[in-house]
């Protein structure tokens, strides 16, 4: 009797995930933050606080993924408060989650939670960062500590301790695999000083950059660049999509409303505007893929050398319209 031919994948199940996958509403970062800050590379933090490129769109399953992630919080919560910690993850004044910002509302901060009554310090407050890793990851966290194993999550820690003012933090961390929680010595994170002011110091030189910071490495083959989002933007290869971050004529405000100014119009823009950029867009010259050779200050254009030797002007399509 020949074999059933099974069909490759359920109908339903790929219902599900398209389903998933088509409601999500990608958005850009609006601003600076404490779960970005901790990447080496400070050209790709800048690219993505430029909206440099469009933001990611994740598959059903990542996005069930990170859903999960999130339903690990209340769980998390109700585990700590078992163990005699009173612990708040909702701002009464708000009714949303714990919010600090710095740098004119440009650096932002949302904490999972904050209490007291931890066994090894209970008078003392502390932050409460919940994080989940499959067993791979949780086995080297359990190697080297989270400074080396999570140094992402640690510029993240350091963040939130100094916009808080809360010096303590407590790194509940568990392994999706087994339910094994985090342990080590170092789960409750001390504040540096030093280390949280130059996280500060990285943000502001990012807001503050007219133009992209240093390259990690000037090697597209890098395997320090290998998984980049602004891979083809930064190494030559895609123009940046158009809105008013990649826009030479747009920089932040210092208000501290995380406002944006387009200094052709002398403008505040709001994130909407910032979207829809408008016809008078003229790209960050470093964000269109060729050399600068000319530029128009009457037309308001640009004029670019291709690497295939053609000559592109922006502005061109407004000044012919
Ligand atoms: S491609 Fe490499 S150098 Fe460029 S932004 Fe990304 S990590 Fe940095
Ligand atoms: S010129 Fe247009 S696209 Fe550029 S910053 Fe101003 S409003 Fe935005």
């Amino acid at each position: 009797m020949p074999a059933l031919k099974l069909p490759p994948m359920s109908a339903t199940i790929a219902a599900i995930d398209t389903a998933l996958a088509a409601r999500q509403r990608p958005r850009h970062q609006r601003r600076l933050s404490g779960s970005m800050i901790g990447k080496a590379c400070e050209r790709a933090i800048w690219y993505q606080f430029r909206w440099a490129y469009e933001p990611e769109m994740f598959s059903g399953q990542m996005l069930r993924l990170f859903e999960t992630g999130h339903h690990r919080e209340p769980r998390a919560f109700a585990e700590l408060r078992a163990a005699g910690v009173k612990i708040s993850d909702v701002d009464p004044e708000t009714g949303d989650q714990w919010t600090f910002t710095e740098i004119g509302g440009h650096f932002v901060v949302k904490v999972d939670g904050r209490g007291a009554g931890f066994v090894e310090a209970p008078k003392t407050e502390h932050l409460v960062g919940v994080k989940t890793m499959n067993a791979k990851n949780f086995a080297q966290l359990q190697k080297h500590g989270i400074a080396v194993a999570k140094p992402d999550h640690m510029a993240q820690a350091q963040t939130e301790m100094l916009c808080s003012g809360i010096h303590r933090f407590f790194y509940y961390a568990v392994n999706k695999d087994t339910d094994e929680l985090y342990a080590g010595a170092d789960v409750r994170i001390h504040f540096d000083v030093a280390a949280a002011t130059a996280l500060m110091v990285k943000a502001e030189r990012v807001l503050h950059a007219a133009r992209p910071l240093p390259r990690i490495s000037d090697d597209p083959q890098s395997h320090l660049c290998r998984f980049c989002k602004a891979h083809a933007v930064c190494h030559g290869t895609g123009f940046a999509p158009r809105n008013c971050r990649t826009c030479l004529n747009s920089t932040p405000e210092m208000g501290g409303e995380a406002a944006w100014r387009c200094v052709r119009d002398d403008s505040i823009l709001s994130v909407a505007d910032q979207e829809r950029g408008c016809a008078f867009h003229l790209f960050i010259p470093e964000l269109v893929p060729g050399e600068q050779v000319d530029a128009d200050r009457n037309s308001e254009t640009v004029t670019y050398r291709l690497p295939d030797g053609s000559a592109w002007v922006d502005g061109a399509g407004r000044a012919a319209a």
